[in-house]
């Protein structure tokens, strides 16, 4: 018998599941679903992301909610949009051969006129962020008098990015009799004081031990100065020529920078941080998901609730700030079963830093040396003949050329073209690691890396000037001039104070006269466009200076390399980046005057170059 069907669900949705290739319960599936399908208890089940948790909460409500009424009965909160369409998503999957079962997905950024429509014509369960969820509470658009069950997926989480007061209030319109599910991969004392105020006697259910990290995933880390880190991790990369993987920064310039970096480089790699818009969100999540990007570049806040299965790699550029970052971080690989590798790049101050995450994970790392010069080309080698054993021979198309084939290659023998063709791929690697030395710390050779030499430090505005950041750019649709427009209306300062203008796709630098800068941050405090704060800082502070060595662009490759926005003069200032994105930065820095609101598309941004300050209204 099905072991779904022996947990008590019923066949219909065993068979959907069955599709899509569930063969046998998860083990918070096959621990939850039994207490859950009684509708009796609260419940608290402490569990990573990736292992099964919406199936667990989504197939006992597909039991226990009566689909011949359109009321909502169930309300799941999660933190992210991401994770509220996949839910929605994956409720619908698993209710493929129920009849009427509506679920609506409720989350910020999105035209709220759509979801009101759909919740008017009827809904069961409703899956929701707090921000979004509290807007249409606030608009009276929902009743919520005969929801029997509240999901809180990923709480710990919703309480990080600042939920706290909206789940409060969302679950004060809910009815007292309701039970209560909570998910959450960390159990801190905030999470259980929801779990204490807001539930009788919680069934609670660990999976794994409490805090510990997927098994299936390797902790590796690699000891390097902080002036080689990004080199190091280029060898990496280069010597796991498959990897799919997210790279976390701690702050949204380190972010863009280190995209911006390896796109010049030739990567197929793009960056995800607080200070893009939904939109170019969207954009850069499609392109990760359909593997037309090899690498993301993140903040913890922007990758929040990714949900990319077959992820390779987890590469900490910088290791977070929180220790339970880490566990968030590593956790976006070895999803459903399969393994991964986490690996932290961490200079001699940080060893210390490693030991205490070993404690949290309850697992040891290893470290790992960068790979030589040499051993990144024996990979690259490998893979070049992997490829040609593995290519498949259309040999009807071949056939019509073969003879001209033939002919051209008459006068060398077998090795002589096994090695043309090697060589076709490889020189460039075999050129650019040439002479490459020891990047690890204890390394022998210290001496500086081809194409280090005459780097400068971060990037200075010229004499009597002072480079700033400014996170609109030509994707805002902004021409120099606008820019220049926009600077001087907002700061009231004249055109000649301004240096020189350097517009990037979703930032700009620009220069200004020392004298002027105060201004410049005075002029700026509080505007928004299109919805989104203007922040502006000073370019490179922070920025640690580190300098890379293996500047050079990696060897291109046919097709992969990027033109466009980003592929501009890029920046040096690695490592160090002390800007930190706050973990409420979605909700609270990216708003101004302390009004809280989740960043939603639909807010009414315009184009304003008059000076006149503008802000955005909270809804609520
Ligand atoms: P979740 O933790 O719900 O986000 O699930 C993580 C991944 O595991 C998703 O891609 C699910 O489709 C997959 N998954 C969940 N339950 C099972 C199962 N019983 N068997 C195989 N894959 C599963």
């Amino acid at each position: 018998m099905n072991p779904f069907l022996e947990l008590g669900i019923r066949e219909e949705v065993v068979k959907a599941v069955t599709e899509i290739g569930f063969e046998k319960p998860s083990e918070i599936q096959e621990k939850a679903i039994p207490v859950l399908l009684t509708g009796d208890d609260d419940f608290v089940g402490l569990a990573q992301t990736g292992t099964g948790k919406t199936a667990a909460f989504g197939l006992p409500l597909l039991e226990l909610l009566d689909f011949s009424q359109k009321h909502p009965q169930a309300l799941v909160l999660c933190p992210t949009r991401e994770l509220c369409l996949q839910i929605a998503k994956d409720i619908e999957r698993f209710a493929k051969y129920i009849d009427n079962v509506h679920v609506v997905a409720v989350y910020g950024g999105a035209n709220i006129s759509d979801q009101l429509r759909q919740i008017r014509r009827g809904v069961q369960i409703v899956v929701a962020t707090p921000g979004r969820m509290l807007d249409i509470i606030g608009r009276n658009a929902i009743d919520f008098s005969n929801v029997k069950y509240v999901v809180l997926d990923e709480a710990d989480e919703m309480l990080n990015m600042g939920f706290q007061e909206d789940i409060n209030n969302i679950l004060s319109e809910t009815p007292d009799i309701k039970k209560t599910w909570l998910f959450s991969a960390t159990m801190p004392k905030e999470v259980r004081r929801i779990a204490q105020k807001y539930m009788t006697d919680p069934v609670e259910l660990t999976v794994g031990t409490k805090n510990t990290g997927n098994a299936n995933i390797e902790h590796n880390y690699y000891l390097v100065r902080a002036r080689d880190k990004y080199a190091a991790f280029k060898r990496i990369v280069d010597s796991n020529p498959e990897i799919f993987g997210i790279v976390f920064c701690r702050t949204k310039i380190e972010t863009q920078e280190i995209a911006e970096s390896l796109i010049k480089d030739g990567y197929n790699a793009d960056a995800l941080h607080g200070d893009l818009s939904q939109q170019q969100r969207d954009k850069v999540m499609k392109r990760y998901r359909d593997r037309s990007l090899q690498l993301l570049i993140a903040t913890d806040v922007a990758a929040r609730g990714i949900d990319v299965n077959d992820v390779t790699h987890v590469i900490n550029f910088s290791l977070p700030d929180e220790i339970e970052n880490y566990t968030h971080r590593s956790g976006r690989t070895a999803r459903a079963g399969k393994t991964g590798v986490s690996i932290s790049l961490i200079n001699i101050k940080e060893q210390s830093k490693i030991r205490q995450l070993e404690k949290v994970i309850g697992k040891p790392f290893e470290r790992k040396q960068v790979p030589q010069g040499e051993e990144v080309v024996e990979k690259q080698l490998m893979t070049i003949i992997n490829k040609v054993q593995n290519v498949e021979v259309n040999e009807e198309q071949m056939n019509n050329f073969l003879p001209a084939i033939m002919k051209g290659f008459e006068s060398l023998s077998k090795e002589e073209i096994v090695k043309r063709f090697a060589s076709l791929e490889f020189n460039r690697f075999l050129d650019y690691y040439k002479g490459a030395t020891d990047l690890n710390i204890d390394g022998k050779d210290t001496g500086r890396e081809r194409g280090e030499r005459g780097e400068r430090g971060p990037r200075q505005g010229s004499k009597g000037y002072t480079r700033l950041f400014m996170n609109l750019g030509s994707v805002d649709e902004f021409s120099r001039g606008d820019m220049l427009g926009f600077i001087c209306n907002n700061s009231k300062i004249s055109g000649k104070s301004i240096g020189k203008i350097d517009m990037k796709g979703v930032f700009t630098f620009f220069e200004v006269q020392d004298e002027e800068v105060n201004k410049v941050f005075e002029g700026f405090k509080g505007v928004d466009f299109n919805g989104r704060q203007v922040r502006i800082e000073v370019s490179g502070e922070g920025g640690g200076g580190g300098r890379s060595s293996e500047r050079g662009g990696r060897p291109s490759r046919g097709g992969e390399r990027r033109s466009g926005e980003r592929s501009g003069e890029r920046r040096s200032s690695f490592g160090g980046g002390e800007r930190r994105e706050r973990s409420g930065d979605r909700r609270s820095s990216s708003y101004g005057g302390g009004e809280r609101r989740e960043r939603s598309g639909d807010g009414g941004g315009f184009r304003d170059f008059s000076g006149k300050r503008r802000e955005t209204k909270s809804k609520y």
